[in-house]
């Protein structure tokens, strides 16, 4: 545990986390926002503050500690110099919460009527320790209707002596009387340089030797959030480590982030499709819902299609200047129509999905598809890796596995097809892929793992796939499925592929060696019925 960050309470030895125990005491150490302390400064000096201060801006962005620091220097005992001094027994007081001049209240657990009619009661007091009584209260826009119109009251006729500070991360909740009464003050998302240098600066005072990637890749993550950023620095030094690497970062952060939708985006991009399925099976690893991934995958395309027609984007996007290049990079990088119709099919895949138990697999799909219709030549089978693809929970009986990868084409067998074929791909290993597709439909459904001993891909053409059934039965299962088939196949091969299922009619064995009765009976167990071959 770090000295740095222990506080004895009650004998027990807390852990307080950074963004606490490195709260800024004076307007100095406030990161990112000197537009708002130089103002504040200048206020407090030539003692023209007003009675009311609304702090806008996203979360992290230090809104609660700068209003502390400007109640501390309205309290501030300091005869010279700056105020606050961050010294003196009201500066410390108000430091540890228990100045009673500095009132804090949070409107997202105090938000009716009542407590604003309680508030305008204490506010007709004078101060009891200090010059000045201060009401912070945070989350503002959460007040109700009628809260805001006690409010308003007290806003329009504040007495001597007080001063309101609202924050707010919802200024567009808040009513125009409100707007019109406080002094705006918008607190920006901090530069990623600053807050690798703040964070720079804390790690040399609890003695953490962390990597300059390190810090870049917590400040890119950060995304202008201090507290973001001091909360992830936490998770990393949490271990007790006294060093920090680039990877112990990611090793906490996952592969969360907007780098891994430009990196998604970029492997589609660039038709990789196996390296998009595996990095999307890590971020499904990594605990990252699937519905989530597609939400925020749209909002990755909705913010390149943004900076394509907005000249500066960065307002819209809400996010930090950092990110804001990254995605005006890749924009230039990718045509409107991949970006349009990227947009159309996630969203498609995004409302089957809320219907569907086998989300991932239409994710998987849409990916496939993505990549698949940029044009050129269809995209390469992807039944490479097909270990990568199970999901974890599989429970696969390892020698039914292996015999189903040993199946090999026997010569005489015969095809009733009458089908004319087109030319064939020579270049597809068909057994492993048709174990990839079954191995994914059990996922679907569980009764494809019948397809295991009755069925045989043999050949996969430009526009189609045929399958052989070894007998009736598997025919009719097959062609039953056909839809689910041919969404599977389309997924591993990046082709529509049309299903043509044949029938083997060598009668007696199968190629597993099994006879009819055999597969009757583990067909019939797996179905609860009884099977009579004639
Ligand atoms: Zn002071």
């Amino acid at each position: 545990m770090l000295a740095m960050s222990t506080e004895k309470q009650g004998g027990w030895s807390m852990y307080t986390a950074l963004y606490r125990s490195f709260r800024p005491e004076t307007f100095d150490g406030i990161l990112g926002q000197e537009h708002i302390v130089k103002i504040l400064k200048n206020q407090i000096k030539t003692e023209t503050t007003v009675h009311a201060y609304l702090f806008c801006g996203t979360r992290g962005t230090g809104k609660t500690s700068t209003a502390r620091i400007l109640a501390k220097a309205m309290n501030c005992l300091a005869e010279t110099g700056e105020r606050p001094c961050g010294v003196c027994a009201n500066c410390l007081s108000i430091k540890d919460g228990a100045f009673m001049d500095v009132i804090e209240i949070d409107a997202a657990s105090n938000n009716g009527v009542d407590n604003i009619r309680e508030l305008r009661e204490s506010v007709k007091y004078p101060p009891a320790a200090g010059r000045c009584k201060v009401y912070i209260i945070d989350e503002v826009h959460m007040l109700s209707t009628g809260a805001f119109n006690a409010l308003l009251k007290t806003l329009e006729e504040p007495p001597e002596n007080v001063m309101f500070i609202l924050a707010t991360t919802e200024v567009q909740k808040l009513p125009a009387t409100i707007l019109s009464r406080c002094l705006r003050l918008d607190f920006k998302r901090v530069p990623e340089r600053i807050l690798k240098q703040g964070m720079r600066d804390i790690c040399s005072q609890i003695e953490v030797r962390i990597s300059d990637a390190a810090l870049g890749l917590i400040a890119s993550n950060a995304d202008g959030s201090v507290r973001d950023a001091l909360s992830l620095l936490d998770q990393c030094i949490s271990t007790g480590d006294k060093t920090v690497a680039r990877d112990d970062v990611i090793d906490i952060l996952g592969t969360a982030g907007e780098e891994i939708f430009v990196e998604m985006t970029e492997l589609v991009l660039e038709r990789q499709i196996a390296e998009a399925l595996l990095l999307l099976d890590r971020i499904l690893q990594d605990g990252k819902d699937v519905r989530q991934f597609m939400k925020d995958w749209i909002a990755h395309f909705r913010s390149l299609l943004m900076t394509k027609f907005i000249k500066n984007p960065e307002e819209v996007l809400n996010m930090s200047s950092e990110n804001v290049d990254r995605i005006r990079k890749q924009s230039e990088e990718i045509e409107l129509g991949f970006i349009n119709d990227s947009i159309v099919k996630l969203s498609q895949t995004l409302t089957d999905a809320k219907w569907s138990t086998q989300p991932r697999i239409l994710l998987e799909l849409c990916i496939v598809k993505l990549a698949s219709d940029l044009g050129g030549a269809p995209a390469i089978p992807v039944v490479a890796a097909p270990a990568a693809r199970r999901p974890a929970s599989s429970t696969k009986n390892s020698t039914e596995q292996s015999n189903a990868g040993e199946m090999t084409a026997d010569p005489q067998i015969k095809s009733k097809s009458a089908v004319k074929r087109s030319a064939s791909i020579s270049d597809i290993d068909c057994d492993r892929l048709w174990h990839a597709v079954f191995e994914d439909g059990e996922a679907l459904k569980g009764s494809f793992n019948l397809l295991r001993v009755g069925t045989k891909l043999k050949e996969v053409c430009e526009d189609c796939f045929y399958v052989e059934a070894s007998n009736e039965m598997m025919e009719t299962y097959i062609k039953e499925n056909s839809s689910d088939l041919e969404m599977l196949m389309e997924k591993h091969t990046g082709r529509k592929l049309r299903l043509e299922c044949t029938r083997n009619i060598v009668s007696g064995r199968d190629e597993s060696g099994k006879t009819a009765e055999d597969l009757a009976d583990e067909i019939g167990n797996k179905f609860g019925i009884h099977i009579e071959i004639q």
